[in-house]
């Protein structure tokens, strides 16, 4: 069996009964980094055998795992916070076993998009997850243009040094009135919850400095956005308003008004497309 075990996203009293236990009795522990997992270990006083199990190793740890989990062993995975297979490698190893038949339990416990959605006073009945946005700009740009019509509250990951590209790139693609909960440094000593519009935490953070780790929580598109559901019918009416005689401007503002889709992320759109 691979247990997937969730760790403190900052706070250790979040560590659970059962979390203890699997950690206690598996066969040996699969980490993304061992020293910041022995760390916590030593905290517990739990005293296993640990693996290294990271991004750059594995292709190779992976396979090593999975034939000690077939010859029936039982390795618990954490990873340096949070719930495994969330925006981490653990993602492949339950890839992995998952082909192989090999049994996976995830332990419920402390996950930073969950925790910041709930915190974040926009809608949670219905959410999408995001992770990091895409490192270079214009495979960036191309996934928020895909997000522009998106109704649902969308989750975002994203470290301190990006944080000011990426607020200037969410208002660029949705707009700066959508109200966003910039949800920093989440159940630790100097937790903070913003809650803004994008306009108003691009100035912020023009002002001051990002610290710590962030969940990026954006409202969803207004629900006339929605009724178009993608950017190509969007563009598809501009390209009708101007066959109609109007300038790409006037059809932008016109088809802009009518879907809700922000007038600026359209306007880029008509000028790469039309
Ligand atoms: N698997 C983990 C989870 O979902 O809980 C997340 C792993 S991902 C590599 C790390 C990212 O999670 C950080 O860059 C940050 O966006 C978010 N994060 C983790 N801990 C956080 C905290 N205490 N407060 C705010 N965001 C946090």
């Amino acid at each position: 069996m691979l247990y997937l075990v969730p760790t403190p996203i900052g706070n250790l009293s979040d560590i659970s009964d059962r979390i203890r236990q699997v950690l206690s009795e598996a066969d040996f522990i699969a980490a993304e980094d061992t020293r910041v997992s022995r760390k916590l270990l030593n905290y517990l006083q739990i005293k296993r055998p640990l693996v290294s199990y990271h991004e750059h190793n594995q292709t190779v740890a992976g396979p090593k795992i999975l034939q000690r989990l077939l010859a029936g062993e039982t390795c618990a995975l954490v990873t340096d916070a949070g719930t495994p297979a969330i925006s981490d490698p653990g993602e492949a190893l339950v890839a992995l076993c998952a082909e192989a038949g090999v049994p996976v339990c995830a332990i419920p416990g402390p996950c930073a998009l969950i925790t910041a959605l709930c915190v974040s006073g926009l809608p949670t009945s219905r959410f999408t997850f995001e992770g990091f946005l895409p490192a270079g700009s214009k495979e960036c740009r191309d996934r928020l243009s895909s997000l522009t019509a998106e109704s649902r509250t969308m989750i975002f990951y994203e470290a301190p040094h990006r944080l000011r590209a990426t607020l200037s790139s969410l208002q660029k693609a949705f707009g700066g009135s959508r109200r966003i909960a910039l949800c920093r440094e989440l159940t630790k000593l100097h937790e903070e919850i913003l809650r803004m519009t994008l306009e108003e935490a691009c100035a912020y953070y023009d002002q001051n400095e990002p610290r710590g780790e962030y969940v990026l929580v954006v409202e969803g598109a207004p629900e006339t956005a929605a009724e178009t559901s993608t950017l190509e019918e969007a563009l598809s009416l501009v390209r009708q308003q101007i066959s109609e005689g109007k300038s790409k401007k006037d059809a932008v503002k016109a088809v802009s008004a009518l879907t809700g889709f922000p007038k600026n992320a359209l306007y880029d759109a008509v000028l790469k497309e039309i």
